[in-house]
């Protein structure tokens, strides 16, 4: 019995290193390989794009873009340009970073709606942002580079993240609203606020765009009553952030 627990040690020491590495191994293995796979789809995707596309579909746009639309975007991947158009190629010149800020992206916009001149400037917030999360919360623990990118949302009056998005938005169309004021009050630019709902919380349903800023007012009736959203159908106007007892 001694001799064999001395083999059974010895096989331990000698085998935990192979079987430790063994467990770590295929995580290793893993994250390689979706590196790879990550960038095979990007190419692969790509190719799928171009073989899609004749010359003649670039044509129109090799030495300027047209675009009519200005929009800025969070970054999250859960929301994307093709959720709001059939066509944003040269359409829809878009800026892009967490929270969809106008002041940290305040160049990028200024070169859609000054020098490109599209006659709409929209900001599109969404449901569960963790950049309005973040910022709501205690942003001590937040990267540097991160926190300095948030400091620019105020969302202190809202009482939830769900409400946070829209006060962002409205937020970011007044700073825009001071910049643009002369072109919107020209009738040149149209600057519109809404939060794109993948979640349906706002109760519109899944993947629903809300609109709930029109040139800084927020009344929902002044915006159902726009030139702007005359006989549009299926278009979602405004939201109810109040807070409520089950909240
Ligand atoms: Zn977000």
């Amino acid at each position: 019995m001694t001799k064999f627990y001395k083999y059974l040690i010895l096989a331990i020491i000698y085998f935990t290193p192979f079987i430790l590495n063994a467990a770590e191994l295929p995580k290793h293995e893993s994250l390689e390989q979706s590196i790879k796979q990550t960038i095979i789809d990007l190419v692969e995707d790509n190719a799928a794009f171009t073989s899609l596309k004749p010359d003649e579909h670039f044509q129109g746009f090799l030495d300027i873009q047209t675009p009519r639309v200005t929009m800025v975007l969070c970054s999250d991947s859960r929301v994307q340009v093709d959720n709001f158009s059939n066509g944003a190629e040269n359409d829809i010149f878009v800026a892009r970073n967490i929270g969809n800020q106008f002041i940290t992206t305040k160049g990028s916009v200024e070169y859609g709606v000054d020098v490109l001149k599209t006659p709409v400037l929209i900001f599109i917030g969404h449901s569960h942002c963790g950049a309005i999360k973040a910022a709501m919360g205690d942003m001590s623990q937040i990267p540097a580079g991160i926190r300095k990118e948030l400091d620019t949302i105020d969302v202190k009056s809202a009482h939830d993240d769900k409400q946070g998005v829209v006060v962002n938005v409205h937020y970011q169309v007044d700073k825009a609203f001071e910049q643009f004021k002369e072109k919107v009050e020209s009738n040149q630019l149209a600057i519109i606020g809404a939060v794109y709902d993948f979640r349906n919380d706002y109760g519109y349903g899944n993947g629903q765009l809300i609109i709930v800023n029109l040139n800084g007012n927020s009344n929902v009736s002044d915006i159902r009553n726009s030139h702007y959203f005359d006989n549009i159908k299926n278009v979602a106007i405004g939201v109810e952030t109040k807070k409520t007892a089950s909240d």
